[in-house]
């Protein structure tokens, strides 16, 4: 009967008549918040191909956009709801992908205190959700919540080094309760839950003007402008492409690990290597500058992803030279930039 009347969650139906719970094989009707968003439209595209998908987005459109998730409205198995997650809401879901929370630091500066409500309050509201349907929750955490890390590469086992009362500690402190929230709700309420550890990601939809750095270098790059990097320039990241972490946040969804995990590419590379990389493939005639970087910046970054390989069976297949050029052709589109011949 679930067939027919999809009001019945998958939670309510494995109560009533089913005893294995088998999450690949049946319907589920899937809550993904910030689901407007950069990583968030590339997991509803990847959740959409799979026909026994129902897919719900929450957004209040502060980074995101419809444009988005143009694809999917209309499509019967979708439904896009403009709310802000430091609401309560009320909807009849099996798993959720908590993703609601600016990533970029400009947007998540701009108004710090908001920030921390997302992330808090946020977090609460959809940790709520979950106990009262029974839903499996996961949270995107962020190689954040290891600070300005003084252990290289960051192991989950790592607790961090972040400055408390610093101009990122709405992001990174927020994001470190909402952990703490999640296990205390697996612990005190028995919710099942996942939390993956995001590391740099890149790729098309990103947000063009965001400040973050893969967008910035290729959107200078293309509009013929100098290629910013912020001192010393000596500083690590490392880059995960977005079909990469999409397919990593799936299977720790699918698993059976509460995680956290961290999830992201170890190919590490100093910002100003990144600068010659775009130059060389994008435009050579572009310079390269110096510029002020901005408070607490982490001097390194690099995620040991031993446990997402032993775990998840998962490591990013994505290199960055072959991602670059697929972003590129984004950002070409939407600034009206022709490759010339
Ligand atoms: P994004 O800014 O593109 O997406 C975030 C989405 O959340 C947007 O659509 C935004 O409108 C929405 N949102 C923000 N506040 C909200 C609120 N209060 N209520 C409802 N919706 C809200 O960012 P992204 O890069 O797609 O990041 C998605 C998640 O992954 C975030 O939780 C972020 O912290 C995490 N993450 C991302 C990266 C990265 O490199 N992109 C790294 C680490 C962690
Ligand atoms: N909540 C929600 N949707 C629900 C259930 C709860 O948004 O379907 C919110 C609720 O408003 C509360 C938060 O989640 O602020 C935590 O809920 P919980 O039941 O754990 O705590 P309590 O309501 O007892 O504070
Ligand atoms: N960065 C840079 N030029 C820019 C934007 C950022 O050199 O135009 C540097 C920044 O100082 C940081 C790194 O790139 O060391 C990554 O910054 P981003 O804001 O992309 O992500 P996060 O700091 O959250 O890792």
């Amino acid at each position: 009967f679930y067939e027919q009347d999809s009001y019945f969650t998958q939670a309510e139906i494995q109560g009533e008549t089913w005893s294995d719970f088998q999450p690949q094989q049946s319907n589920m009707r899937i809550l993904v918040t910030g689901g407007a968003g950069f990583i968030g439209s590339h997991l509803v595209d990847k959740l959409m191909e799979n026909e026994k998908n129902e897919v719900i987005v929450v957004d209040n459109y502060f980074t995101g956009s419809k444009d988005n998730l143009r694809k999917w409205i209309g499509h019967p198995r979708f439904e896009l709801i403009r709310h802000d997650v430091t609401e309560p809401l009320l909807v009849e879901v099996d798993q959720i992908y908590h993703l609601a929370c600016p990533a970029s630091p400009i947007f998540y500066k701009h108004n710090p205190v908001k920030t921390i409500k997302t992330n808090v309050i946020g977090t609460l509201n959809m940790l709520g959700l979950a106990k009262r349907v029974g839903a499996r929750i996961l949270l995107t955490s962020t190689s954040e919540v290891y600070g300005d890390p003084l252990i290289h590469p960051q192991p989950e086992t790592y607790w961090g080094n972040v400055n408390p009362i610093g101009v990122r500690s709405c992001y990174d402190e927020g994001k470190r309760v909402a952990e703490t929230l999640m296990f205390d709700y697996h612990r005190q309420h028995g919710i099942e839950i996942r939390i993956a550890r995001i590391f740099n990601t890149y790729g098309p939809r990103m947000n063009i003007d965001d400040g973050r750095v893969v967008s910035n270098f290729i959107a200078q790059a293309l509009r013929g402008e100098p290629l910013t990097v912020q001192k010393p320039g000596t500083q690590t990241r490392s880059f995960c492409f977005v079909s990469d972490m999409v397919d990593g946040l799936i299977r720790l969804m699918e698993g059976e690990n509460t995680g956290p995990i961290n999830i992201g590419n170890p190919g590490e590379f100093t910002m100003l290597e990144l600068a010659e990389i775009v130059k060389e493939l994008i435009n050579p005639k572009v310079e390269i500058k110096m510029v002020e970087n901005t408070p607490d910046d982490p001097r390194q970054r690099k995620p040991d992803i031993t446990k997402a390989k032993e775990l998840l069976g998962w490591e990013p297949k994505m290199k960055l030279r072959d991602g670059l050029p697929l972003m590129e052709e984004d950002f070409r589109l939407r600034l009206g930039v022709s490759k010339e011949k």
